[in-house]
């Protein structure tokens, strides 16, 4: 659990497999990886089987750091997985990137997770009980161990074994010495979907399979995307055979919901959704909830902007570009102290003076956590000559941590926790401040749906309401 008041977000994972022993996945996995990099930037990795032997490289930075193109190029195999993080579970250094590799006497196999697993701690003693041995502070390592540990079972039954065990959320893909296998806990919480690379001779008469956190990388490495991995499934991908089967009886699909408000790229699908629709209906609900006279709607980018294009559809307020992004600085969360913190937003974003001066301006961003983001983008706009400034929010206020994937700060440094909308709007300095409702979130994600324990989404960030019921909260 993070003690440090930083927030981080989760990983992102993409693997490839080739019936054809002489295809190169491990270039196509790099480049899967770039198109997750938002997904995580701390570390990254990718693992390949070649003439039945698993090799890998990982290391901190971003996939283009880690991965020269002699690196690639001396990672082959005709299936591969990779991996972007964001540390949520486990500290931030080189013994926790991914994917992990365990040799062991029955073969190899490797790991790429997406998640947190709530009860990693007693599964990990309990290994350990058995003599197992952990390089890292990971729960990932959990997850391989207990695979390894089965495997003698046969590849099927180790992993619904392995999958019965662990809770939490997970979208792990798994490299073997024969096969590419990909499964999503039974609430889906982390995305995970299935594509195919040309025909040829493998199954399905593709001559590749590609699984990936996001559609968007599918689309990336030319693939073409044709499923969402279903919450409790299991796919199994070989040289002959693409086997799927349900592990888990009980499947209550609850996506995470900050995926469409935030993690996401606009281009992806999850689970049918469009990401970028999803964005605009919430400007739209915006709009709808919470309109106010403006001159002009500005979106905080990259993910407020679809949110201001609807907003301004719904209102009629002209949609202009306020803000501009620098492209280059890091996220401002990862961000040691608040005065570090503070300087890194500062860089991060500045204001188009031209386009507010004199204005009303309802400026639209995704979310406020601690209000660092917020606070500042009041100040500039204000200095910049915006006569007003109105902050209108697309979910609702964070004031729950999260448990399966979202390394949330203490509760306490939750602003939304700690105060009022009323307060938190004096506190920031605009002029008005809203946030949508949280059925205005469950309306833009999947028009229709309504707020219920089986919604289908994952609100807990936003009620307190969680899909698992998590081991009393400390914060
Ligand atoms: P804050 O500045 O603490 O209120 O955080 C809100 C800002 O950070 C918004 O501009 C979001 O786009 C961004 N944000 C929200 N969630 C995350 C996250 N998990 N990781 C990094 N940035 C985030």
């Amino acid at each position: 659990m993070n003690t440090s008041d930083k927030l981080n977000e989760e990983c992102g994972v993409f693997g490839v497999f080739f019936s054809d022993p002489k295809k190169d996945a491990s270039s196509l996995v790099y480049y899967g990886l770039f198109s997750l990099q938002h997904r995580g930037q701390e570390s990254a990795g990718i693992a390949a089987l070649h003439e039945n032997a698993i090799e890998y490289r990982k290391g901190m930075g971003l996939v283009g750091e880690v991965f020269t193109q002699e690196v690639i190029s001396s990672l082959k195999g005709s299936a591969a997985i990779g991996h972007v993080r964001y540390s949520t579970s486990g500290g931030s250094c080189p013994e926790n990137a991914q994917p992990f590799v365990s040799h062991f006497k029955l073969g190899s196999i490797a790991v790429a997770h997406n998640g947190t697993l709530t009860n990693a701690d007693v599964v990990r003693e309990l290994l350990e009980d058995a003599g197992v041995g952990f390089t890292s502070s990971s729960d990932s390592e959990v997850i391989i161990n207990l695979i390894a540990k089965n495997y003698k079972k046969g590849l099927e039954k180790a992993l619904t074994d392995t999958i019965k065990f662990i809770k939490g959320s997970y979208a792990l893909t798994v490299l073997t010495e024969d096969a590419l296998v990909g499964a999503r806990d039974p609430n889906g919480i982390r995305p995970l979907c299935l594509g195919k690379l040309g025909s040829g001779h493998g199954p399905g008469g593709a001559a590749g399979w590609i699984l990936a956190s996001e559609s968007c990388a599918i689309d990336a490495v030319g693939g073409e995307f044709v499923r969402d991995v279903e919450p409790g499934e299991v796919v199994i991908i070989t040289k002959d055979d693409l086997l799927s089967f349900t592990f888990s009886e009980k499947t209550r699909r609850a996506v995470c919901s900050f995926e469409y408000v935030y993690f996401a790229r606009p281009d992806s699908l999850i689970d049918s959704v469009d990401v970028y629709g999803a964005r605009i209906r919430a400007g739209e609900i915006l709009g709808r909830e919470s309109a106010v006279s403006a001159d002009l709607v500005i979106g905080v980018p990259d993910s407020g902007v679809p949110a201001a294009i609807g907003y301004g559809r719904a209102t009629g307020t002209p949609y202009g570009l306020g803000i501009v992004k620098s492209k280059y600085v890091g996220r401002t969360f990862i961000a040691p102290d608040q005065g570090s913190r503070e300087r890194a937003v500062s860089v991060k974003h500045n204001v188009i003076g031209s386009e507010v001066r004199g204005k009303r301006v309802v400026i639209i961003d995704d979310s406020i956590v601690r209000g660092t983001t917020s606070r500042r983008l009041v100040s500039i706009l204000k200095t910049a000559g915006a006569k007003e400034v109105h902050m209108r929010i697309c979910s609702p206020p964070v004031r729950f941590p999260c448990y399966f994937g979202i390394d949330t700060p203490h509760r306490k440094d939750l602003i939304s926790n700690m105060n009022s909308v009323a307060e938190l709007c004096a506190s920031l300095g605009a002029d008005s401040l809203a946030f949508i409702s949280v059925e205005g979130l469950l309306e833009s994600i999947d028009p229709g749906s309504s707020r219920s324990e089986y919604s289908g989404y994952c609100l807990g960030c936003f009620t307190g309401e969680y899909p698992i019921p998590v081991a009393g909260e400390d914060r």
